[in-house]
């Protein structure tokens, strides 16, 4: 039987995003009602582990992924629906339907589904297993127990990391990617690059400028002909932002997610959003900005709960990517896909590279960084972020720049 309840804060999605606002709201207003919405079976959780860690660490369980302890929710008296995929949100009298009949009336709402991965739509791409959910990952940890040989199609971050994680195990892995190179959509061409050697010389098969034409239990067979016997297929061939629903609500809805103010408040006043969904006005980029990133998650999400109770601010986080590809740290922040130009510094070969990024008038707009010792990263992490924030100019330093043995630290000198 189906019920209805109010909550003055109702968070639908109950991903990364989901929790980080839900903790934020309760620093702030200790009384009012808080339920979160989900359609997954575990309580918010933080992705990454599921590509790398988990999947060759037996003990680890998806609750070590939590973003918070199992009493976290009944001691803040926040009430958590899981298993419960919304259906359709009504505007005009502030209720979410549930698929199961189940009405939740609101007060205020946070709308952060996340994305869906993309499936194979290939002959035989039911037979590929995706990868979002920490059941997604307890999958592929079962299967690559009695697996010699697994392909991963696409060489994105997620398939680039996944490939390097079951090869560390001991599993021969081919990597195939359509495009003529690996991490096809980072702007660092050279840490792609980088990734791409490392992953060979580990004993990864990597395919480029090839695409998956068809796929059967025991094998792929890729465009050109050539057939590749495997035991297992796993596919990261990108997402797409759960729009949908909020389109269907009469939200306004950009390229990639839900267009939102700088505070995070979408076209409706009582309606914020936040994570991967959320494609809202940036301060520093001056136009909408979208990002699947989880840091980025956390901190729209965390700001998204500020402004539903009561704190509202334009939001003021730098973008923050991170991929560890077996021993590799690879680290972006800012805005590099937006910028006109760059300089490699370091040497692609080792590799300890750093490349800076300046949009067309020589203002700073992103930086990326990859080496074996993430450590040395955060202080180019945060010196990147300075630079973003304080809107600096570099164009004057262009000539050194184009120096590789530059010391990217230098920098500093510029704030
Ligand atoms: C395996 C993996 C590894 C990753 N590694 C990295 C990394 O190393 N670095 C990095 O920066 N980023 C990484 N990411 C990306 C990062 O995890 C995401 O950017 C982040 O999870 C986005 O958070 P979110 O809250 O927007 O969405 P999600 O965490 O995806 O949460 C969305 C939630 O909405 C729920 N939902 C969907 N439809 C409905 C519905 N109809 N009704 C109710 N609930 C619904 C889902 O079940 C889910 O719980 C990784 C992602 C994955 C999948």
């Amino acid at each position: 039987m189906s019920f209805e309840r109010r909550f003055d804060y109702l968070l639908l999605g109950g991903g990364t995003s989901c929790g980080y606002c839900a903790a934020a709201i309760r620093d702030i207003d200790k009384n009012r009602t808080i339920a979160i919405v989900s359609a997954d079976s575990e309580p918010p959780y933080d992705r990454p582990p599921f590509s790398k860690g988990f999947l060759k660490n037996d003990a680890m369980s998806p609750d070590d992924a939590h973003c918070k302890d199992e009493s976290f929710y009944p001691e803040n008296n926040i009430e958590l629906f899981l298993q419960t995929p919304i259906a359709s949100v009504h505007r005009g009298s502030k209720k979410v339907v549930a698929a199961n009949g189940d009405e939740f009336a609101y007060g205020k709402l946070l709308y952060a589904l996340g994305a869906e991965p993309i499936p194979l739509s290939i002959p035989g791409g039911e037979h590929a297993q995706l990868l979002r959910t920490a059941s997604d990952g307890l999958a592929i940890r079962e299967r690559a127990k009695s697996s010699k040989k697994i392909c991963v199609v696409g060489g994105g971050w997620i398939g680039a990391e996944v490939a390097a994680t079951l090869q560390s195990m001991g599993i021969a892995v081919t990597l195939i990617e359509k495009m003529p190179d690996l991490w096809p959509n980072v702007p660092s061409r050279a840490s792609a690059s980088a990734v791409k050697r490392e992953l060979e010389k580990n004993g990864v098969e990597v395919i480029v400028g090839n695409q998956v034409a068809a796929i059967d239990s025991k094998s792929v067979r890729l465009e050109n002909g050539n057939v590749i016997d495997c035991d297992f297929v796993i596919a990261g061939i990108g997402d797409t932002p759960r729009t949908h629903i909020a389109r269907e609500a009469g939200l306004d809805v950009g390229a990639r997610g839900i267009r939102a103010n700088s505070n995070l408040v979408t076209s409706d006043q009582s309606i914020w959003t936040s994570g991967d969904v959320c494609e809202a006005e940036d301060i520093y980029l001056g136009k909408h900005y979208q990002a699947e990133h989880h840091l980025h998650a956390k901190a729209t999400g965390a700001h998204a709960g500020k402004g539903m109770a009561g704190e509202p601010a334009p939001f003021d986080g730098v973008p923050y990517f991170f991929s560890d590809v077996g021993e590799l740290s690879y680290i972006q922040r800012g805005y590099p896909e937006h910028a006109k130009e760059s300089f490699v510094l370091g040497d692609p070969e080792s590799p300890v590279l750093t490349e800076v990024f300046l949009f067309q008038d020589g203002r700073f707009a992103g930086g990326s960084d990859i080496r074996r010792d993430y450590k040395q990263q955060d202080p180019i992490s945060d010196l990147f972020e300075a630079l973003i924030k304080a809107r600096t100019n570099i164009g004057a330093l262009r000539d050194r720049l184009q120096s590789p043995s530059f010391d990217v630290l230098e920098l500093k000198s510029l704030l």
